[in-house]
C-alpha cells in the first residue's frame, strides 16, 4: 500500500493527513499555537486524541505528530510527502517534486505572499529532515490559474514596472478550484462553463471553462476579489494612498486589509455564522455586512457569466458555501432571468456529498460540492512522483 502524507502549514499552525492510493484518510490532524506551548489533535484508527505539548517550531510540530502517530496509529511510513505551498508565482504552474532549488525558489516567492509562503517552507523544511529519502511535493495554490489568458492575469499599470516587480493577478484558493470543478464535471457527468464560489475565511470566485480556469477573483496577493473574513476584498487602490497620506502607517494599513477588514471590520465577527444571528436579530450593520457580501458575489457571477459566454453550472464550496443556505439564497435571488434558481427544500437541506440545490429542469445547476484540498494535493502528489520515475 502506497501512502501520503499531506501537510499544509500555517504560521502558528499545521495540519496533516495521511491518505493510502485508495483515497481512503487514515489520519489526520492539526497541531496548534506553534513557537509556545502547543497542542495535537489527532484521528486516527482509536478515534480523536488531545495531548498538549511544548512546539518550539514547524520541526517540532512534525516531531509531535510522529510521536503522536508512534502512540496511536496509524504505521506512519509515507511514501510521498505534499505540500500545500501558497504562490508559486510566475515559475510554477504546475505541482513539482522538491529540491534546493525549488526551496529557494520557494523563498524568493516570500516577497509576493510573505504571510503564507515563509510558513510553507518551514514545513518543506522540517518534512525534509523528519522523512530523509522520501520525495516531497510542493502544489501550489496559484497554480491551477496558470491557464487564465493575459487579459485576465494583466493590471492596467505601467507594464514594464509591472513586469519587473511580478505584478499580475495570480489567484489562489486553485487546489480547491480544481477539486470542486472536477467533482462538479463529475456529477454532472461532463466539464463546462462554471462558475466555482469558494466561500470560506478566505473567499474567492473562479470561472472555469471545460475544466481550465480563465478568471478568478483574488489577485497579486489573496486581498482582492470577494468579502472575506477578514479581508475587505476589491478597494479602490487611492484608499490606500489616501490612508497613507493622513496618518496611517504602512503596516497599520497591513494589519487593516489582512485582518480588520471584511465582515470583522464590518460587524466585529469574522464567523459567517455570528453575522446571520446577529442580522436575525435586527442588527442592521450584520445586516448590511450580508448585503455588501452578497451583492459582491453576484457582482463576480455576472462578469464571469459573460467572460464565459454563458454557464452550466454555479458551484458552493467552502465554510460558508457549503453550510449556509441563508448565504446561498441571497447569492442567487433575482437571477431567475440567468437561469440561475434555488429549489428552497433542496437548498435548506443538510446533506455530505455532492448535490443539486436548484430544480432538475433550470439551465444552470446550482450545485453545493464539499472541497477537499488535502485530497487533491495527495493525488498531486502521487502523480507526481509516478511521473518522475
Ligand atoms: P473555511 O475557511 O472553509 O473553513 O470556512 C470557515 C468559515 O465558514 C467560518 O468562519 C464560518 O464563517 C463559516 N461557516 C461554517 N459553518 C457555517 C454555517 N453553518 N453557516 C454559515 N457559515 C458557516
Amino acid at each position: 500500500m502506497t501512502t501520503v502524507l499531506v501537510v499544509n502549514s500555517g504560521s502558528s499552525s499545521l495540519k496533516y493527513q495521511l491518505l493510502d492510493d485508495a483515497e481512503q484518510v487514515l489520519a489526520s490532524g492539526l497541531v496548534e499555537r506553534i513557537g509556545g506551548e502547543g497542542t495535537i489533535t489527532h484521528r486516527g484508527p482509536g478515534g480523536e486524541v488531545s495531548v498538549a505539548a511544548p512546539v518550539p517550531d514547524h520541526a517540532g510540530a512534525l516531531a509531535l505528530m510522529a510521536a503522536t502517530f508512534a502512540e496511536h496509529g496509524p504505521v506512519l511510513a509515507p511514501d510521498v510527502v505534499g505540500h500545500r505551498v501558497v504562490h508559486g508565482g510566475e515559475r510554477f504552474s504546475a505541482p513539482v517534486l522538491v529540491d534546493a532549488e525549488v526551496e529557494a525558489a520557494v523563498e524568493e516567492l516570500s516577497v509576493l505572499a510573505p504571510l503564507h509562503n515563509p510558513p510553507g517552507l518551514l514545513g518543506i523544511r522540517a518534512a525534509r529532515a523528519a522523512f530523509p529519502g522520501v520525495p516531497q511535493v510542493a502544489v501550489f495554490d496559484t497554480a491551477f490559474h496558470a491557464t487564465m489568458p493575459p487579459e485576465a492575469t494583466t493590471y492596467a499599470i505601467d507594464a514594464e514596472l509591472a513586469a519587473e516587480r511580478g505584478i499580475r493577478r495570480y489567484g489562489f484558493h486553485g487546489t480547491s478550484h480544481e477539486y470542486v470543478s472536477q467533482a462538479a464535471a463529475a456529477f454532472l457527468g461532463g466539464a463546462g462553463r462554471f462558475v466555482v464560489l469558494h466561500l470560506g475565511n478566505g473567499a474567492s470566485a473562479c470561472a472555469v471553462s471545460d475544466g481550465r480556469s480563465i478568471a478568478t477573483s483574488m489577485g497579486l496577493t489573496p486581498l482582492e476579489g470577494l468579502v472575506m473574513g477578514t479581508r475587505g476584498g476589491d478597494l479602490d487602490p487611492g484608499a490606500v494612498l489616501h490612508l497613507l497620506r493622513t496618518g496611517s502607517t504602512v503596516e497599520e494599513v497591513d494589519t487593516l486589509l489582512n485582518r480588520r477588514s471584511g465582515l470583522t471590520g464590518l460587524t466585529g465577527s469574522g464567523d459567517l455564522r455570528d453575522v446571520l444571528a446577529a442580522a436575525g436579530a435586527g442588527d442592521e450593520r450584520a445586516e448590511r455586512a450580508l448585503g455588501v457580501y452578497a451583492h459582491r458575489v453576484r457582482g463576480y457571477v455576472g462578469a464571469y457569466l459573460a467572460h464565459l459566454g454563458g454557464l452550466d453550472a454555479l458551484v458552493f464550496t467552502a465554510g460558508v458555501g457549503e453550510n449556509s443556505p441563508e448565504v446561498r439564497a441571497r447569492v442567487c435571488a433575482g437571477l431567475g432571468h440567468l437561469g440561475i434558481e434555488l429549489d428552497p427544500a433542496r437548498n435548506e437541506a443538510r446533506g455530505r456529498g455532492v448535490r443539486r440545490i436548484s430544480p432538475d429542469d433550470t439551465p444552470v445547476a446550482v450545485l453545493v460540492v464539499p472541497t477537499d484540498e488535502e485530497l487533491q494535493i495527495a493525488r498531486h502528489a502521487l502523480r507526481t512522483v509516478a511521473a518522475a520515475r
